[in-house]
């Protein structure tokens, strides 16, 4: 058996795991990633976290044949540097180099939603499929397309950005500057401004009990209550569908994968999410009499494809 490292950094945890050749998880580690610090301090919190998950599966690096960094931001492949993130505050990192020299052991990285979409297209939900693209929902909109098995990122690697094409022109502010992203009307910020928004318009919601009790307006509260029958809440979510299936119908047409997998904490809805949203979207997608039709799943590995995805870099 063979194994490979692999690093999931995101804003808030950096996990870590070592995955053997059936693309299990057989040792994993995480710490909190804290971006507000200085670069290094980060980095060093990487190398920390794949050391301990190699240990905590009872091997050395030596063990281990190749180390794989699933990253935010744009990730220049050429030269291992990630040129920017912006939730990590980070502008021209040489994370590969650094990584590199740590550990001792060939060293490949990615931006983080593709290394999710290359999880899912390995190991789950697009298993099997010949060209997916997978969605991610969660403090952004991040997204990875997989065509004949490779990762299409574009010239400049700063491709794939679903979550920043527009479907209201002029619309919500997104974080990337433009108005009316599909991120910024199919992310959990989003979900929950439109559920406080909803929660001022109609006092005597559902919403606002649930959210009372947990103590926070969440990504679930609208769906909490909408399933109980309460109007507002199902007016956030059908709104929620809506936004979400225009932006994934713009893709399909562009794409026509042979599936779509949608991921993120919102995918816990499960089939609540997934029926009017595949109903939606068989009525308007431009293939709609098509017999071999874009196949509109859930993501199935959950914050694991991360991992395992990134394990898979440099295969
Ligand atoms: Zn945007």
């Amino acid at each position: 058996m063979r194994y490979s490292l692999g690093i999931d950094i995101g804003g808030t945890n950096i996990a870590a795991g070592v995955v053997d050749e059936n693309y299990r998880i057989i040792s994993e580690y995480k710490v909190k990633t804290h971006s507000d610090r200085s670069y290094d301090l980060v980095l060093d919190d990487i190398v920390l976290a794949g050391k301990t998950a190699v240990a905590n599966a009872g091997m050395t690096m030596q063990d281990i044949d190749r180390a794989g960094l699933g990253c935010p931001g744009t990730c220049n492949l050429n030269t291992g540097i990630v040129e920017y993130a912006n939730n990590l505050g980070w502008h021209n990192v040489p994370l590969v180099s650094y990584i590199n020299k740590a550990f001792g052991i060939p060293v490949f990285f990615e931006n983080d939603a593709n290394a999710a979409a290359l999880g899912e297209y390995a190991a789950g939900a697009a298993k099997d499929a010949k060209s997916a693209i997978v969605i991610t929902i969660g403090t952004g909109l991040g997204a990875g397309i997989i065509i004949d098995g490779k990762l299409f990122s574009g010239s400049n690697y700063a491709g794939a950005e679903i979550g920043h094409t527009v479907i209201n022109v002029d619309g919500e502010q997104c974080t990337c500057g433009r108005k009316g992203c599909f991120e910024a009307y199919c992310s959990v910020p989003a979900l929950i401004r439109s559920t406080k928004q909803a929660i001022e318009k109609y006092p005597d919601t559902m919403m606002k009990e649930i959210s009372e009790k947990a103590g926070k307006v969440s990504g679930r509260t609208a769906f909490a209550a909408a399933k109980q029958g309460d109007k507002a809440g199902k007016e956030v979510v059908d709104t929620f569908i809506k936004n979400l299936s225009c932006g994934i119908i713009n893709t399909i047409n562009v794409f026509q994968p042979d599936v779509f997998c949608i991921g993120g904490g919102v995918s816990n809805e499960g089939d609540y999410l997934l029926n009017p949203l595949k109903e939606k979207i068989n009525s308007e997608v431009y293939s709609k009499n098509s017999i071999h039709n874009t196949k509109i799943v859930l993501c199935q590995l959950g914050n694991k494809s991360g991992i395992i995805g990134a394990s898979l870099l440099g295969s």
